[in-house]
């Protein structure tokens, strides 16, 4: 046996998509990006989305879109990945570590309202390993403290909280597409909202500065002779990055797109053979507070155990890769400079193993994967007796 940890689920639909990209010979930003955005948008229900390279860059230009002056605070859950926190220093932002909850593993609420002060202007709730954090009370404390509300949604791409989208909770939402998310294009992200006026200056900010509309606007009525002899002319008025998405990318995300809640359901009926599986093995719980009712979208299934470290070369050595998510940031040399405390996060991450939960995974490399669980539990028990 030899069983990775994430596997992207790609075929046939990706391949006949890229065909047509191959045929059009056109790579770049074109109208496959816009396809994909407007299927994005329908699909969260959303009013606009924009594409681009990954969800850091959506992460990253999401609180740009605010232009909030340097020095401010945004708030961070300690557990995530590097991005949310590096998004905020990116925009000469300061961030502040909120502490996890014991049980779920998402931004504890409690701690969050303790971080809050006057300086903080904005707060990154992450649904980690998809498990939402309860948005309709984020929502309400950021309101009272007039916080802008950014969900990075890079494991949850297609789940929903309480009936409505995740990604459409907050004033902006970001998705990632990179190879081991929940749907991928390779690399790739989303940046959604509601709000056009509020993401419609990002465009130039994705495509090096380069603003088109702008100039069609201010010097020359679109199809008049002006307008044709200048076909070429663009005008760059802010300091943009190479963040776009192009059409290759969007290809895949088109075919990922339709098969996203198959994926979704695929990981959910594995999630609950694990859970099955784990439940009567001693010293063994999951990660967070899977449920399964219907239309959640984790990203992985994991596990925590006292015995992390030998559980996972344990694991190794049988064949079955594991992974750790995530290390806290404020241990991390870069974060340790904003190092608050968050004291649940720093000991639960200990025990925290990340299984194998990809779409393409069988019955039998579950089982196999639980069989392992077993056998090591038992023998660590005599162990200790
Ligand atoms: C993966 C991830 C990102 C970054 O996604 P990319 O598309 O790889 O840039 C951001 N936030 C979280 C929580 C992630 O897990």
């Amino acid at each position: 046996m030899n069983i990775r940890l994430f596997r992207p689920s790609i075929g046939q639909e990706e391949l006949d998509n890229l065909k047509g990209v191959f045929d059009r010979a056109w790579m770049g930003l074109g109208p496959l990006v816009s396809e994909f955005e407007a299927e994005w948008s329908r699909y969260i229900g959303c009013k606009m989305s924009i594409g681009v390279n990954s969800a850091t860059a959506a992460l990253h230009l999401a609180l740009t879109a605010f232009h909030f002056p340097a020095g401010k605070k945004v708030l961070v859950p300690a557990i995530t990945f590097a991005s949310t926190a590096s998004a905020v220093l990116y925009n000469n932002l300061v961030p502040v570590f909120v502490d996890v909850d014991e049980e779920t593993a998402v931004m504890d609420l409690e701690d969050l309202q303790r971080k809050i002060d006057a300086d903080c202007v904005a707060v990154i709730p992450v649904h980690n390993a998809g498990y939402p954090v309860p948005m309709g009370q984020l929502m309400e404390i950021a309101a009272r403290h007039g916080l802008k509300v950014i969900e990075d949604c890079a494991h949850c791409a297609g789940g929903a909280y309480n009936g409505k989208m995740l990604g459409t909770w907050g004033h902006i939402g970001c998705f990632s597409f990179e190879e081991k998310k929940c749907m991928t294009t390779g690399d790739g992200g989303m940046i959604c909202s509601d709000d056009p006026e509020l993401l419609e200056p990002l465009k130039p900010y994705r495509w090096v500065g380069i603003d088109k509309d702008t100039w069609r606007r201010t010097v020359a009525a679109e199809g008049s002779q002006e307008d044709e002899a200048m076909h070429w002319h663009y005008d760059i008025s802010v300091l943009g990055y190479k963040y776009n998405m192009n059409d290759v990318m969007a290809a895949i995300g088109l075919a990922q797109l339709k098969k996203l809640d198959a994926m979704n359901a695929r990981r959910r009926a594995i999630i609950g053979r694990y859970l099955e599986g784990i439940k009567n093995i001693e010293g063994i719980k999951p990660y967070t507070a899977y449920s399964l009712r219907g239309k959640e979208a984790y990203w992985f299934f994991g596990i925590r155990s006292a015995n992390r470290d030998e559980l996972m070369v344990y694991l190794k050595h049988k064949g079955i890769a594991t992974g750790v998510h995530f290390y806290p940031l404020p241990l991390h040399p870069l974060f340790k400079t904003w190092d608050n405390g968050c004291p649940v996060a720093k000991e639960i991450w200990k025990t925290f193993i990340t299984l194998p939960s990809h779409v393409e995974l069988t019955e039998e490399e579950i089982d196999y994967v639980i069989e392992a669980i077993n056998v090591f539990s038992k023998e660590h028990a005599t162990l200790i007796s």
